[in-house]
C-alpha cells in the first residue's frame, strides 16, 4: 500500500514537472503564473523580475532570467534577450517564450547537455510581453484585426517610440565623425513622448550589457536585420547596411535556416510581393529594403549599446489559434535555441592594465576585417563592461583587433575566427600599457568641440531630455 501511495505521488510529481505547461493563450495573470512556476521548479538557475515601470494600465512587465548565478553579470558570460508581444496583437512570440522558459528549466533538470552548456555559459533574459495592454485589447476584440491592439494604451506604436539614433549615426558618417556607438547621449530631441513600456526597456538596455537579442513579431515569416531606417528617408527598397552587415546576415540566417520553413524557397509568401521574395533569399531581409521605419527597437539596441538585435516575424497570422501553438513551438524550437547560441560567435576577452592587472571598463574595441587580403574597417566599435570584459560578434575570417582607452597605449592583435558550433567564443585578452601623458587628451577635446559645434544649443535641449530620462536609470524592482 505504501509503495502504491508513493508511486501515485511520484506520478503526480512527474505529471506536474513534465507536463505542467499547457499550450494556450495565457492571459496577463497566467503569464506571471507560468514564470513563477518555472522559477519555483528551477530556483537555482532562474529569477523573475519586473521592469521599473509597468504598462500604461499598470500591468507589470515581467522578465525571467536564466543563469547559474541569477541576478548578476558575470565576467566573460555574454547576456542574451528575447522580447515578444511588443505589438499587442502579435501573440505567437509571447507563447513561444513562455514555453521556452518551461523548456529550458525542464531540460536543465533532465540533464540535457546542450541546454546545460548554454545556461552555464550564458545569461538569458526572456520577456514574453512588452505590451500586455495591447494584448488584452486584441484578445477582447477577437484577435483577428490587423491593427487593433497593436499599439499601447496611449495609441502609440512602441516600435516607433525609441529615440531615432539612425539619423544621428547617418549624420556622423557624413561628417566623418568618429562616434559610431553608444549614441544616446547625442540625442537632442524626441518626436513623441516616451511611453512607460519604452522607457522601461531603454533602462533595461542601458543597465544590462546585452550582446545579442531578438524581438518577436508576427504578420510575415522572415528574419529582419538592421538598419530598419533608410539613409535617404526613402520609404521602401533601399538596402541600408550597417557596418556589421555580414554579421547581421549570418545571425538572421542562423534563425531562418533552423526554422521549419522560414528559409524554404518553395513556400509561399504572406500575400504581398515582398513577402514572396523572402523565402527565396534565405528567409531574411534587410529592414529598410523591405520598408523604412523610424524609432524602432532593433536599431536602437545596436546604436545605443553593445547589443546586436534582429526582428523575427514568426508567421502570416498575427494571432494564431491556440490549437496550432504546439506545432508552432516545434517549428521554431531549433531556431530559437540555435539563435541563442550565436551570442558565442566571434571573440570575447578582458581588457586590463598591464601594470596593476586591474580590469579596464569603457575601453573601445575596434575591428578591421583582413580576410583574404581585405582591409575593411568595421565602423562600429564595442566597449568593455564592468569586469573589463568585452564581446565582439564576428563571422569566420581573419581580423585585426585593436583595444584602446584614453591614457593607455593602443594594442592590436591578429585573430582568426572560426565559430565552431556549441562553443564559447575564443578568448582574446588585451593588456594595455599606461602612458605617462595621454596623446588622446587633445584628440578627445577636439571631438568634444566638434560635437558642441554641431549641436549648437545641444546642452540646453539635452538637459530637458535628461530630466525625463533620469528616472529610467533607477534600479530594476525585483518581483
Ligand atoms: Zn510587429
Amino acid at each position: 500500500m505504501k509503495v502504491f501511495v508513493a508511486l501515485v505521488l511520484l506520478q503526480i510529481y512527474l505529471y506536474e514537472s513534465t507536463d505542467g505547461f499547457e499550450f494556450k493563450h495565457h492571459d496577463n495573470q497566467e503569464l506571471f503564473h507560468v514564470l513563477r512556476d518555472v522559477n519555483t521548479k528551477c530556483r537555482n538557475i532562474t529569477r523573475v523580475y519586473a521592469l521599473n515601470e509597468p504598462s500604461v494600465l499598470g500591468i507589470p512587465l515581467y522578465v525571467i532570467e536564466f543563469s547559474t548565478r541569477p541576478g548578476r553579470h558575470e565576467t566573460l558570460k555574454p547576456e542574451f534577450k528575447y522580447i515578444a508581444n511588443m505589438h499587442g496583437n502579435e501573440v505567437l512570440g509571447r507563447e513561444l517564450l513562455l514555453k521556452l522558459a518551461d523548456y529550458l528549466c525542464e531540460s536543465y533538470l533532465n540533464g540535457n547537455p546542450e541546454i546545460k552548456a548554454l545556461i552555464k555559459s550564458t545569461r538569458i533574459h526572456l520577456m514574453p510581453s512588452m505590451n500586455p495592454d495591447g494584448w488584452q485589447l486584441a484578445t477582447d476584440t477577437g484577435g483577428q484585426d490587423y491593427l487593433i491592439g497593436r499599439t499601447n494604451n496611449n495609441s502609440i506604436d512602441l516600435n516607433r517610440n525609441f529615440p531615432d539614433l539612425d539619423r544621428i549615426v547617418f549624420e556622423n558618417e557624413e561628417e566623418n565623425a568618429v562616434k559610431n556607438n553608444h549614441l544616446l547621449e547625442q540625442v537632442t530631441r524626441i518626436n513623441d513622448p516616451l511611453q512607460p513600456e519604452t522607457r522601461s526597456v531603454i533602462r533595461l538596455i542601458m543597465q544590462i550589457p546585452f550582446v545579442l537579442s531578438a524581438n518577436m513579431h508576427g504578420g510575415d515569416l522572415v528574419a529582419n536585420y538592421p538598419y530598419d531606417e533608410s539613409r535617404t528617408g526613402s520609404q521602401k527598397d533601399e538596402y541600408t547596411a550597417t557596418p556589421d552587415d555580414e554579421t547581421f546576415r549570418y545571425l538572421a540566417l542562423a534563425y531562418s535556416s533552423n526554422h521549419a520553413d522560414m528559409a524554404n524557397p518553395k513556400r509561399g509568401g504572406c500575400g504581398d510581393v515582398d513577402s514572396s521574395k523572402f523565402a527565396k533569399q534565405g528567409g531574411i531581409t534587410n529592414g529598410a529594403k523591405w520598408y523604412s521605419l523610424q524609432g524602432g527597437m532593433q536599431d536602437f539596441n545596436y546604436l545605443s549599446s553593445n547589443d546586436f538585435e534582429i526582428t523575427l516575424e514568426l508567421g502570416c497570422n498575427k494571432y494564431p489559434p491556440a490549437s496550432v501553438l504546439e506545432k508552432e513551438w516545434e517549428r521554431n524550437r531549433k531556431a530559437i535555441i540555435a539563435y541563442m547560441w550565436q551570442v558565442h560567435i566571434g571573440i570575447k576577452g578582458i581588457i586590463y592594465d598591464s601594470e596593476t592587472k586591474q580590469p579596464i571598463s569603457g575601453a573601445t574595441i575596434h575591428v578591421k576585417n583582413i580576410t583574404s587580403g581585405l582591409s575593411n574597417d568595421i565602423h562600429h566599435d564595442v566597449t568593455s563592461v564592468y569586469g573589463g570584459d568585452y564581446y565582439r560578434l564576428l563571422t569566420p575570417g581573419t581580423y585585426k583587433v585593436t583595444a584602446f582607452k584614453e591614457g593607455y597605449l593602443p594594442h592590436s592583435k591578429l585573430v582568426t575566427v572560426t565559430n565552431p558550433s556549441y562553443t564559447e567564443a575564443q578568448q582574446v585578452d588585451f593588456a594595455l600599457k599606461p602612458l605617462p601623458i595621454s596623446p588622446f587628451i587633445q584628440s578627445d577635446n577636439y571631438i568634444e568641440s566638434k560635437i558642441d559645434d554641431r549641436y549648437g544649443s545641444r546642452n540646453q535641449d539635452w538637459a530637458a531630455w535628461a530630466e525625463e530620462r533620469e528616472p529610467i536609470l533607477e534600479p530594476i524592482a525585483i518581483a
